[in-house]
């Protein structure tokens, strides 16, 4: 997967493309995915990386969200549930099973929340991840050592899915590859383009490595810029009413030590009604999230004060050593695409659900949901596609379709296991390159073999593209990952001919952003 036959299949193309997707999150890698396997001609363009939007700043669960089943919305936890075991099936790499203990304080907890998990469980079918169970308080220590025990009853154990955002996204955008989609990174729609009947026929895209642009004719056009959807739509038509409600939500790491163990906590209800996760997560603590609406979505938001401080509180009544801001080892935000549903503020309310919205003009944008989804989201969106611009009719086959990087035992991999399939090769670099085997940092695992496989065949093109999507380190450990950036711009200086000058711009570009995910 190399970004220059990409751009060469680009500048190569006479006739209009099936489909051009605009977005390269979950929602627009999947729909690549989806229509390259049908046998369509797609491309998908990126502004920034893949997944620098919300799709690698999610709380990392491939779930059917028992919240949702707490508002009665069986349809879309059914839904989920089944896609969650699809994408086990399909990536098993990626996705494991995770127990998740609701810690009970109150008589009535126990029953009442092990009635509604045991309902969770049963909605999933042959789908299920384990049956829940009703844990004593001596069960519950067992698997959270460190839950704080004053006034402790006991605890309800169920499975949900557990996985890596953007080590999954980089899989898809390998996967549409390999089904024969072209995909780009770091190029921007930056103008949509109308027939003389005033409908959408292409869009105008520029390469911010080279300010190069082409004029891309398409038969459709699919909008899967999540948050920025408005924004996209409002390219081909100024005036259109706004369909989505951002909302943000913000993720504290922590050392393992605050959650020891291998269960993750669910908090069914915080203070401020909502659920709460703590979930251990490539060897850290990972605790989130919020729900707070924001006026314009951009692509590095902001935590705010009252969030951190809320999270602190939260995780602090339930774990046995409360963390405190100087235990913050990273903080990062996604924003949710939420679409409207009428009046109202409260973004918590809004639908999970995906929407799929055609504009006058013909833009097709497909929004909402969530990553767990993805799959399906992403075949309703081609199925209405193919059917607005006239496409042979061609099946779905992503059911059944393996994710890039496909590895049934992949934990025998060890550090490397999030790649499966692709483990082997850098292993291989190790072995021909052992300095590349040495770890970059001292609290995290990743190496330079990473780096280098990154940059081959990942189409890794910044420091922050190794960093954050390609190894998770600045999520993990924002000072470690900023302390690895002068290795990682040497090592990539060596692969895509950087001089001196442009490693030392890189490493500085990326100190800059890693001082956004530290609050001290
Ligand atoms: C805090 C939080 C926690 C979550 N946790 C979970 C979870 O645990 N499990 C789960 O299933 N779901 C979760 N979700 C939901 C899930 O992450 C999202 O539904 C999903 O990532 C949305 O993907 P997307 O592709 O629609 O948007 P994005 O990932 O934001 O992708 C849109 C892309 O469009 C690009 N773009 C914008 N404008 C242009 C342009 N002009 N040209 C080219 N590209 C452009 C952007 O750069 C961006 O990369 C969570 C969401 C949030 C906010």
């Amino acid at each position: 997967m190399r970004r220059s036959d990409m751009i060469t299949r680009l500048d190569q193309r006479r006739e209009p493309w099936d489909m051009v997707i605009i977005g390269g999150g979950a929602t627009g890698a999947g729909i690549a995915v989806d229509a390259a396997s049908r046998g369509y001609d797609v491309v998908l363009l990126e502004q920034h990386d893949f997944g620098k939007g919300t799709s690698s700043r999610s709380t990392k669960l491939v779930h059917g969200g028992v919240r949702y089943l707490e508002q009665g919305n069986i349809a879309l936890v059914m839904e989920a549930l089944k896609e969650r075991g699809l994408l086990r099936q399909n990536a098993p790499h990626l996705v494991s099973n995770l127990a998740f203990v609701v810690p009970n304080y109150d008589w009535w907890e126990a029953p009442f929340y092990g009635l509604g998990l045991k309902i969770y469980n049963a909605l999933a079918g042959k789908y299920g991840f384990g049956a829940s169970e009703i844990l004593t308080r001596e069960e519950t220590l067992a698997r959270l050592p460190t839950i704080k025990t004053d006034g402790l009853r006991g605890g309800v154990v169920y499975y949900d899915g557990q996985f890596d955002d953007s080590r999954l996204l980089i899989n898809l955008v390998e996967t549409a590859a390999e089904q024969g989609a072209t995909l780009l990174n770091y190029v921007r729609v930056i103008a949509i383009t109308k027939g003389p009947d005033g409908f959408i026929n292409g869009v105008v895209a520029e390469d911010q490595e080279t300010k190069q642009q082409w004029t891309i004719a398409a038969r459709v056009v699919v909008n899967a810029t999540g948050a920025f959807s408005d924004a996209v739509r409002r390219l081909a038509e100024p005036d259109v009413p706004t369909l989505i409600a951002p909302s943000q939500g913000i993720h504290l790491v922590f050392h393992h030590s605050f959650l020891a163990g291998e269960s993750a906590i669910m908090v069914p209800h915080t203070s401020d009604g909502r659920v709460m996760f703590a979930i251990p997560w490539h060897g850290h603590t990972l605790v989130g999230t919020t729900d707070t609406p924001v006026e314009t979505p951009t692509l590095e938001p902001r935590p705010l004060e009252e969030e951190i401080a809320f999270i602190l509180e939260t995780a602090g009544q339930y774990l046995l050593k409360p963390p405190t801001r100087d235990d913050i080892l990273s903080v990062f935000v996604g924003i949710r695409p939420l679409v409207k549903s009428g009046q109202g503020k409260l973004t918590a309310a809004l639908s999970r659900d995906h929407t799929i919205h055609f504009d006058p003009s013909g833009l097709l944008t497909t929004t909402g949901g969530k990553w767990t989804t993805y799959r399906n989201m992403a075949e309703h969106t081609v199925d209405q596609a193919a059917d607005f611009a006239r496409l042979a009719e061609r099946p779905c086959v992503t059911r059944t379709l393996n994710v890039h990087g496909f590895h049934s035992n992949a934990e025998r991999f060890g550090a490397l296991s999030v790649y499966g399939s692709d483990a082997l090769g850098i292993q291989e670099l190790m072995h021909s390159t052992p300095s590349l085997a040495a770890a970059l940092h001292a609290q995290l695992p990743y190496t330079g073999a990473e780096v280098v496989w990154a940059v081959r065949h990942e189409m890794a093109r910044t420091v922050e593209d190794v960093l954050a999507r390609r190894t998770r380190a600045l999520f993990l450990n924002a000072r470690a990952a900023e302390a690895m950036a002068p290795e990682v711009a040497r090592l990539m200086a060596g692969e895509l001919g950087w001089d001196e000058s442009r490693q030392a711009a890189e490493t500085a570009a990326f100190s800059t952003l890693a001082r956004g995910y530290r609050v001290q």
